[in-house]
């Protein structure tokens, strides 16, 4: 049981895969299985483009244990084209060159890597977009 739920949360991750209400058409993310719009069901997987542009962003100037070599880094709320709204890291950017709206995409990040026995941990960041955000 334990491996399998591993492997769901890393396709989760590398790929974005949410969900999308069969009944109302809302897609979810990150996962959840209920429909935040009409409390049904939703548990039909959807695959997001990693596409969306920044909503609000912050800069982090201590990162919490294990993270602080990170720090300090920009976190920020990303509206996806379908939708969502997901907090995530941002990379690749300066945090003087943001601004709200600016288009992103997600791209896959070692995030942590683990001791002796070699497990690395991934997440999804998102990276200034070379194209504009579609429709
Ligand atoms: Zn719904």
């Amino acid at each position: 049981m334990q491996m399998a739920s591993y492997w769901r949360t890393t396709q989760q991750r590398l790929g974005m895969v949410g969900e999308v209400c069969p009944h109302c058409g809302t897609k979810l993310f990150p996962p959840r299985d209920v429909c935040p719009e009409c409390s049904g069901p939703a548990k039909t997987p959807f695959q997001f483009t990693g596409r969306g542009e920044v909503y609000s962003f912050s800069t982090v100037y201590s990162g919490p244990e294990g993270f602080e070599t990170y720090a300090p880094y920009v976190v920020a709320l990303v509206k996806l084209v379908e939708g969502p709204l997901v907090t995530a890291q941002l990379t690749d950017v300066d945090s003087q060159d943001l601004y709200i709206g600016m288009p992103v995409e997600m791209v896959t990040r070692k995030m942590r890597e683990m001791g002796n026995d070699g497990l690395v941990l991934y997440n999804y960041k998102f990276r200034p977009s070379l194209q504009p955000v579609l429709g």
